[in-house]
């Protein structure tokens, strides 16, 4: 496995690839990796012949200094686990290789990423979609994989892809869980233990909703109150956002219907949940 620091050796390593006719593909992450991420691994191997998976904590989506300072980095750990994997290449730039200074660009996203997560999150997907953008060149053509855990980043990026013609597929992967229905985060290593034991009623709150579509109800507001009446049995979490949209365009939805989406976010002390699942289809999502 080949560890490169330098963003253009891994272009020219993609590219000596492409001429071979291989098939380059990556899987951008911020480190700390769990089974989430390694399930993208597992399924961009199966799928590439050249694998490459970038580790970078990026500042820039960063809009609470303190989170990025909290956020974990186990380097070292990631890199073993990777080389396990069958990884071909990891991307491993210092902040001053992405982000040359003075930092003068951004790609600055509107539309989607005016919502939820960045009504919130002030900045966060400029910094996304700014990343990104600079490790897509850096690939030039292949495939991207990416969780649906970040659904609204996921749909960012589709939308990028295609605004800016890259010849690049991304591809949605379903979120990995705990046992307890938690789904799989680095920041979920920052739970003290009573946080991590309350944590699962995020996920509840979903299933709640969910239901509650299944036993015929389709008004949002109502399925919405049933799940916010059971996120609130557990007060440690505070509630940002819990609704249901469009999947294709994150509109917010009077009545939801198949393959409607619900999105969640929370605070529980210091540490930020998002959780999201489909409406409909109960037995495929077990
Ligand atoms: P991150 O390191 O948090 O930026 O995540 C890197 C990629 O892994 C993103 O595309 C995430 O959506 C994805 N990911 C993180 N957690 C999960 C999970 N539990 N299930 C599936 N994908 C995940």
């Amino acid at each position: 496995m080949r560890i490169v620091n330098q963003l253009d050796e891994a272009y020219q390593l993609f590219r000596a690839e492409r001429i071979d006719r291989k098939k380059c593909g990556l899987v951008p992450t911020m480190g700390a990796l769990h089974e989430g991420h390694l399930r993208l691994v597992e399924r961009a191997r199966a799928e590439c012949d050249f694998l490459a998976v970038s580790i970078f904590v990026n500042a820039m989506q960063f809009n609470d200094k303190g989170d990025h300072e909290r956020y974990p980095r186990t380097v070292q750990a990631d890199l073993d686990l990777l080389a396990a994997k069958g990884v071909d290449m990891v991307i491993l730039p210092t902040d001053q290789e992405m982000h040359p200074e003075p930092i003068q660009f951004q790609v600055v996203p509107s539309g989607l990423s005016e919502v939820l997560e960045g009504a919130s999150r002030p900045g966060h997907f400029a910094g996304v979609a700014t990343v990104v953008m600079k490790l897509f060149h850096v690939l030039s053509e292949g495939l991207a994989y990416f969780g649906e855990k970040d659904f609204q980043q996921l749909a960012i990026i589709k939308r990028m892809v295609v605004e800016f013609h890259l010849p690049i597929s991304v591809i949605g992967v379903a979120i990995v869980r705990e046992a307890d229905g938690l789904a799989m985060s680095s920041r979920n290593m920052l739970l003290s233990k009573e946080e991590r034991a309350a944590a699962p009623a995020l996920h509840d709150s979903i299933e709640v909703l969910r239901r509650g579509y299944a036993s015929g109800e389709r008004r949002v507001e109502s399925l919405v109150q049933q799940a916010k009446t059971e996120l609130a049995k557990e007060p440690l979490f505070k509630v940002d956002y819990l609704c249901v949209v469009n999947p294709a365009t994150l509109d917010l939805l009077e009545f939801a219907e198949d393959n409607s989406r619900i999105l969640v976010a929370a605070n529980i002390g210091l540490v930020r949940l998002i959780d999201n699942s489909v409406v409909g289809a109960i037995d495929a999502q077990k």
